[in-house]
């Protein structure tokens, strides 16, 4: 007999299931200065989000997998950097991929555990190649729906990103969760639609509107014990 399912979990990807709430800027800049970076946070970003908007330009990139992703990130975003020519790409590209790694690994435990009996799905702002990604994770079985940004054309935080996924054939939708670390993009606009929501930040980060988020995570671990509760 199978288990009734008592209702749908969304997630964010960046920073959420491939990280406990650090951004891509913020993961790649860390891995830019171990492999001798020296620029502070402040100018890397500027040129992070070149790259970022490079990447969404980029011929192809809706047929990249994870790694290829990251090595193509890590192309576009070098000659941006005063001091890009002289690192290796590979050791950057190398450690950004192995932390997400390592992160997910974990994750796929807590996945496991709530894929039998949750429906699950992801909603991202991404680059139309998010499904291959996850497979490449290893994680794809896990979700009945992926709202990539990158597809369906429309970007969070508007609302009809995330009933894209609400409304996908098949599935238990009500109750709905939301978990992601991004207030503005993943929070705000599903607590709006009438979603439970998870809010993955530090404690620092205060709440920027009474009453939301539903519950705070410190790290996407502490998910199964507050839908288990
Ligand atoms: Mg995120």
């Amino acid at each position: 007999m199978w288990a009734r399912v008592r209702g749908l979990v969304l997630f964010d990807f960046g920073g959420t299931l491939d990280a406990d709430g650090a951004r891509w800027s913020v993961r790649f800049h860390a891995a830019y200065r171990a492999a001798g970076g020296k620029q502070s946070f402040a100018a890397f970003d500027r040129s992070f989000r070149e790259s970022d908007r490079a990447l969404e330009r980029l011929s192809g990139i809706e047929r990249l997998g994870f790694r290829a992703m990251v090595d193509a990130q890590t192309a576009l975003l070098l000659p941006r950097l005063s001091d890009g020519a002289g690192l290796s790409p590979r050791a950057i590209a190398d450690q950004f991929h192995s932390s997400t790694c390592t992160t997910v690994r974990r994750n796929e435990e807590l996945l496991e555990r709530l894929h039998q009996s949750y429906h699950l799905g992801v909603v991202s702002n991404f680059t139309g190649n998010l499904e291959r990604c996850l497979e490449e994770l290893g994680v794809m079985r896990f979700f009945s729906v992926v709202a990539d940004s990158g597809r369906v054309g429309i970007t969070k935080p508007d609302p009809r990103l995330f009933q894209h996924a609400l409304s996908w054939p098949g599935l238990v939708s009500e109750p709905a969760w939301m978990v992601g670390d991004n207030f503005e993009s993943d929070i705000r606009p599903a607590a709006a639609l009438g979603l439970s929501t998870a809010w993955l930040a530090p404690e620092t980060e205060k709440s920027r509107e009474t009453g939301i988020p539903t519950v705070r995570l410190q790290t996407l671990s502490d998910l199964g014990r507050v839908l288990d509760s």
